[in-house]
């Protein structure tokens, strides 16, 4: 078995870029005060110009380091497009400057694009409405709760990671599409599970896989189920994705958007895909009684949860019992106090469990 392998040790200055292959430059703004403190850009270079990977937060001080960006490290040259791998403000947030200052076109999927739009014009609004309400109750949270997160989405708005402003158009990305930069094609990948339609850059020819948040080498992505779809099977979509995506060649170096690059793209997806069986499997375990989705937090989280920690932590819980559901292995029935019960039906999971040894419940929910 393989370990992954990360050429680079450091993450490269802010305002300055290192080049990881021919053409391709790596850069990293900062992410605030948050549990991740970085996010990792990519510059492709064109015959008269540049191609932008991810842009960073809607901060004051990100746009002053792209700034920097521009003057010194592009050769004088423009910005011919800004492509964004998926809607969150850590990756669409300078989209609209950037487009704006070069008049450049962004490009994104169309799931992700219209998933921005709608949410940077109306804002996360089941904190006030009944579905929020009722979310949160069928999962057994205290009443007080959405007040919790109302408050804690005020306080964090100020940190950018509120959803910005976007361009009003954009060109289209789909799954297969060939985009060809400089010497090279890159073929978009797209999965799903943390976002609806993430697009990743493959170019078979250099071996470069630019990943954003659809494989991460150390932390492993939000996939949630929210209020706004209390159905959606997301974990489901995200497992899927992670079979598409071993087709890759495992000499694939891997460019993602946090962490460092690495090597060892089959081994990584082998670790996550055994990291959700693991959590499922330990859900299963403690719904031999039948439980309510709060607590199945403790199974996932050992550590103490802010409001918002919780928010990502309860969306995933559910969303590994929804794929559960989806298997046949836990059964959930709504009971007279309004909160979903959820309770294992799998005869077989007697030779399947192997309590006590299961990953440790120690991760902290990204909110990447
Ligand atoms: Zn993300």
């Amino acid at each position: 078995m393989s370990e992954l392998k990360y050429p680079y040790a450091e993450h490269p200055e802010p305002g300055t870029t290192v080049e990881v292959a021919p053409g391709i430059r790596w850069l990293t703004m900062p992410m605030g005060g948050g549990s991740l403190n970085h996010i990792n850009l990519y510059l492709l270079e064109d015959r008269d110009g540049w191609w932008i990977v991810d842009t960073g937060l809607p901060l004051q001080s990100v746009t002053e380091l792209w700034h920097d960006i521009f003057a010194r490290e592009l050769g004088g040259r423009a910005v011919l497009g800004v492509i964004c791998t998926h809607f969150h403000p850590d990756h669409i947030g300078q989209s609209g400057m950037i487009s704006d200052h070069f008049r450049c076109p962004l490009l994104m999927t169309r799931g992700e694009y219209y998933q921005a739009r709608a949410f940077s014009n109306t804002g996360p609004a089941h904190h006030t409405s009944w579905l929020g309400e009722m979310f949160y109750q069928r999962a057994g949270m205290p009443k007080d709760y959405l007040e919790d997160i109302r408050r804690s989405f005020a306080q964090n708005a100020s940190g950018g990671m509120s959803m910005p402003t976007i361009p009003s158009g954009f060109q289209c990305l789909q799954d297969g599409d060939v985009l060809t930069i400089g010497d090279h094609d890159w073929r978009v990948v797209v999965g799903s599970g943390h976002s609806p339609e993430h697009a990743c850059l493959y170019c078979g020819e250099l071996k470069i896989l630019i990943s954003g948040d659809q494989i991460l080498p150390v932390i492993t992505s939000n996939v949630s189920v929210h209020p706004t779809e209390p159905e959606a099977n997301p974990l489901k979509s995200w497992m899927e994705s992670h079979d598409k995506f071993l087709s890759i060649p495992d000499d694939t170096f891997v460019l993602p958007a946090h962490n460092l690059p690495f090597w060892g793209v089959r081994e990584r997806l082998r670790q996550l895909i055994s990291h959700h069986e693991d959590r499922m499997l330990a859900i299963e375990e403690h719904c031999v009684e039948p439980a309510i989705a709060k607590d199945l937090l403790p199974v996932l989280f050992a550590r103490k949860l802010d409001s918002r920690q919780m928010m990502m932590a309860l969306g995933e819980a559910i969303a590994h019992v929804h794929l559960l559901m989806h298997r046949n292995r836990i059964e959930r029935t709504l009971h007279e106090d309004g909160v979903y019960r959820f309770r294992s039906i799998d005869p077989d999971l007697g030779r399947r469990a192997h309590p006590g040894m299961h990953d440790a419940p120690s991760d902290t929910p990204v909110l990447v």
